[in-house]
This record gives structure tokens, C-alpha cells and sequence, in this order.
């Protein structure tokens, strides 16, 4: 809490110290903001993560851009574990790469949510946050402005005052609860019908990776797929998604046994990589998909919400973290911008819910895209032209999975000329079966038509 009115107008409370809570502390820290972050959990640098198990994360220029602004960017990849493209593995055990961009300039990077938790948070620290474990979040006197905190340990309670708060506290946010109470934020959550399991591939024989380290693996089939992305510990975090019900689904598929059939039925190559198939499957929790929308995301000075607490997505797109830190870096600017909280609150929600939004739509199309397209013919076909397109007119074309993963224009811009790209390819590959036939001085001539030079470098 402030601990003198002068320091009040400096002064910010934050909800939760995962992965948007310790960026958002380390640059306001660095901003010279005096930063109170509360965190439900113990210090996992005291106690360890997550239990142990690996679980990562795709990291994207929006994610490292933000990592560069905390200057945590270099100790986050120390341990990251380059991926150039998506390994598609058939069901007849044939696999193939897809690249994600042009080179190695363009690629994404698995890094374990443990490991980057724990770095963020040292760095929060170092940078002149108060870091407060063992705090959840219980209830808030919007009038008093005041927040009450519960012990895990203990059930003990301790209030502190607040100037503002930053719901950093997730998809379950408690602050977006309290603050339900207080105005009507158009809360609503789209379940996805489908949920995922972890299990884990350790490393061979002899200590290295036992499949292609440098990709993010996936076995598409149609309704459901796997996939695996590497650990620096040379293990793969595999994630099974199948729907909640029909055939199969999480309703057939109950148990270890269940699950041995299954994959040895529709992910073969995978079964020898899994020994304990059955025991990860049995002991892992299964963890549901939802997209969350909300119409506020503040409560005018009082209150703002970032990251997963005010727009938790599907994580098919791997952007749920990367568009959380480039919120950080958005209210970060807004506030040293303007003095006036609830005008920067409003501003930020302004620039940042369609973005949001967008990202959310373009997560929800890419499950249907890794699951289903991936070994599709038209799809191939389509993802080649938009190859040649991007070598023939950089300036133009540009594919939307790069112009999300690679760049940093808006969300929204991307998804609008995604679409507007897409509608291009399906156009011009109508009635091919490949580029051969193609007359490229009338494709040349409708890009130069129908899309307008990008403004990337945002
Ligand atoms: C299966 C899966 C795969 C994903 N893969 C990717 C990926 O590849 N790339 C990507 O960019 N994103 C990915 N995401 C999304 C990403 O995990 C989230 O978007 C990201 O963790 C959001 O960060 P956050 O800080 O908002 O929330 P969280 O990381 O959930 O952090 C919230 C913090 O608040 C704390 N907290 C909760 N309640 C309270 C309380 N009452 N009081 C105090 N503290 C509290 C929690 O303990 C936690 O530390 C994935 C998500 C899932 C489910």
C-alpha cells in the first residue's frame, strides 16, 4: 500500500505474480512506480512449480518484445528451445516440416512456464517490486479501497489499502469477480467442448532429444490431435485435445488403457516416445478451453484487468502469454502517459479489447487449421501460393500467421488482412491442383489490385 499520500499517485497494487503480474511489476518498477504484487501461491523459487511437471509455452516476437522492454529477454532465451515449423505426423507414420516463416529469423520458441515464472519474477525483484506470496485475493472495499488477502497455509487475513488494482490473477480472476459486483463488465465464456491432457516424452537413451528437437510436433486427426513441444531438459510436453464427448473423447477415453488404444490406433509413432502413457494420463488433470469475453475491462480508477483475466483464449494460436505481456507493455505506457488513472484505464482498454478480440477469433480458426488442414490438399496448396506471394510481394503479402507471430501490428489488422488474404488464395488456387498452372502475370496484377502495401515495423 502507499505508505504516504504523496506516494499515491506512483503507487499501483497488483493481483497475481504468473506470467503478466511479473512483467507488469518489472516495468513499472522500472518506470519508477512504487509496485505491490500480490500472489496466491508460495514463491515457487522456495517451493517449486507446478508440481514438478513440465509444462511450456510457444514465445513470439510480441512475447520477447516485452521480455526486451524488462530487460529479461536474454536470461528467458537462455533456456528457450528454437521451433522453425510445425512436423506434421501422418497417420501412416510419414512425417513432414512446415516452416512457420522465410529462416531461422523467423520462428517461435518453447519455453518451460516454470522456468520463465521464476525468471520474471527474480527480475521483478531486482527491479524495485514488492513481491507478497501466499496472498490470495479474497475480497476488495471498492469505497475503502481497501483488499483483503487470505493465507493458503494458515486461513489468516490481511487487508491492505490500494490506490489502484491490476487484475493479473488469470482466467478465474478474483478482482474481475469483486468487480462484477460493483458494474456490469458483459462477462460471458464460450467453452470449447474440447479439453487437453499433458504426458511426457523423456529424453533417449542417450540423454538427447528423442524427435526432432527444433519444431513443435503435431499428429492432426481430423476432431482431436497431439502435440509436442521440446524442453531444454530434452524432454517434449505432449498435449493430447479430444473433445469432451462423442467418439473418441474424454468421455470414451477414461483411463490409461483407454488411452494406450487410442494412441496406438491413431498416434503409433508417438506410443514408443511415451512410456508412462498410462500414468501421465491417469495422474494429469484435464484442463478445459474456453474463450472469456468481457465489454469493460475497468472500473474507472479503481480497477483494471490484463493478460488472461480479461481475455482468456484458446491456446491454439500460442498467443495467450504473448498477448498478455504486450497488455503489460500498453498499461505500462498508458499510465506514465496519463495522469489521470481511469482515462489511461480507458485508453488502454480502448486500444487493447479489439486486439484482443481479434486474436481470440484467429486462436479459435487455428484449431480447426492444426487439427483438420494441415494434410488437406486445397490447404497445401493455398499455404504454397501464399509462399510465392510472400517472395513475390513482401511489401503486400504477407501471411497472417507470420504478421502474428513474427510482427507486432495490431491483432486486428492482422486478422482483417488475413481475411482478406485468404479470400485471395482460395480465389486464385480454385481449380488448380498446383502452382504449375498458375498465370502469374494476372496473379501479380490482382495483389498489386487487391492489397495495399503493409505498414509493418509497428
Ligand atoms: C494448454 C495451454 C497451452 C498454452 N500455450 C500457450 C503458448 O504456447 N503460448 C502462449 O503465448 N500462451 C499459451 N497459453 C496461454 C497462457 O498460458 C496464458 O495466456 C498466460 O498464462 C496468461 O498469463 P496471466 O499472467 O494473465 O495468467 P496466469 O499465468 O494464469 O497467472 C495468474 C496468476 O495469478 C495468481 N492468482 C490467481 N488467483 C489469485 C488470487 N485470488 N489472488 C492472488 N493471485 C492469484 C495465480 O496463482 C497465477 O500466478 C496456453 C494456455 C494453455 C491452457
Amino acid at each position: 500500500m502507499p505508505h504516504n499520500p504523496q506516494d499515491s499517485n506512483r503507487h499501483i497494487t497488483l493481483i497475481g505474480a504468473g506470467l503478466a503480474g511479473a512483467v507488469l511489476a518489472t516495468l513499472l518498477a522500472r518506470r519508477g512506480w512504487q509496485v505491490d504484487v500480490y500472489e496466491k501461491r508460495g514463491d515457487p523459487r522456495l517451493k517449486g512449480y507446478g508440481g514438478g511437471r513440465s509444462i511450456n509455452l510457444a514465445l513470439a516476437e510480441r512475447g520477447r518484445h516485452a521480455l526486451r522492454l524488462a530487460g529479461a529477454d536474454d536470461a528467458v532465451m537462455a533456456q528457450a528451445v528454437m521451433m522453425r515449423g510445425r512436423m506434421v505426423h501422418f497417420l501412416d507414420g510419414r512425417t513432414d516440416l512446415q516452416r512457420y516463416g522465410r529462416d531461422d529469423s523467423e520462428v517461435i520458441w518453447s519455453v518451460h512456464r516454470g522456468e520463465l515464472n521464476v525468471i520474471l519474477l527474480d527480475i521483478a525483484e531486482r527491479a524495485g517490486a514488492h513481491l507478497h506470496f501466499d496472498r490470495g485475493l479474497a475480497s476488495v472495499d471498492f469505497d475503502a479501497r481497501t483488499a483483503t488477502f487470505t493465507d493458503p497455509r494458515d486461513g489468516s487475513t490481511h487487508t491492505a489499502g490500494f490506490v489502484s488494482l491490476v487484475g493479473a490473477d488469470g482466467a478465474g480472476s478474483a478482482l474481475r469477480g469483486a468487480m462484477a459486483s460493483q458494474t456490469e463488465l458483459g462477462e460471458r465464456t464460450e467453452f470449447l467442448g474440447h479439453s487437453y491432457k499433458e504426458l511426457e516424452i523423456p529424453p533417449a537413451a542417450d540423454g538427447g532429444f528423442s524427435i526432432e528437437p527444433n519444431a513443435l510436433h503435431i499428429w492432426p486427426r481430423g476432431r482431436y490431435m497431439c502435440i509436442a513441444l521440446p524442453n531444454d531438459e530434452r524432454t517434449f510436453t505432449v498435449t493430447l485435445f479430444l473433445p469432451n464427448e462423442g467418439d473418441p473423447s474424454f468421455a470414451t477415453v477414461r483411463n490409461g488403457a483407454e488411452a494406450r488404444a487410442l494412441f496406438e490406433r491413431d498416434f503409433a509413432d508417438a506410443v514408443p516416445l511415451i512410456p508412462n502413457l498410462e500414468r501421465d494420463f491417469e495422474r494429469n488433470p484435464a484442463g478445459l478451453l474456453a474463450t472469456l469475453y468481457l465489454d469493460s475491462w475497468h472500473l474507472d480508477d479503481r480497477a483494471v484487468l490484463v493478460g488472461d483475466a480479461a481475455h482468456a483464449m484458446v491456446p491454439f494460436h500460442g498467443q495467450g502469454m504473448n498477448c498478455a505481456f504486450e497488455d503489460c507493455v500498453a498499461l505500462a505506457e498508458h499510465l506514465d502517459r496519463q495522469p489521470d488513472r481511469a482515462a489511461a484505464f480507458a485508453a488502454f482498454q480502448a486500444e487493447r479489447l479489439p486486439n484482443a478480440r481479434a486474436i481470440q477469433a484467429m486462436a479459435l480458426e487455428n484449431y480447426l487449421e492444426m487439427r483438420d488442414r494441415v494434410d488437406d490438399d486445397d490447404y497445401l496448396l493455398q499455404r504454397a501460393l501464399e509462399r510465392a506471394l510472400a517472395e513475390r510481394h513482401p511489401e503486400r503479402f504477407m501471411p497472417r500467421y507470420s504478421m502474428v507471430t513474427f510482427q507486432r501490428l495490431p491483432y486486428a489488422t492482422a486478422y482483417e488482412r488475413g481475411r482478406q488474404q485468404r479470400e485471395l488464395l482460395v480465389e486464385l488456387t480454385r481449380g488448380h491442383h498446383s502452382l504449375d498452372t498458375l498465370d502469374w502475370a494476372q496473379v501479380d496484377a490482382t495483389v498489386h489490385e487487391r492489397l495495399s502495401p503493409l505498414q509493418v515495423g509497428a
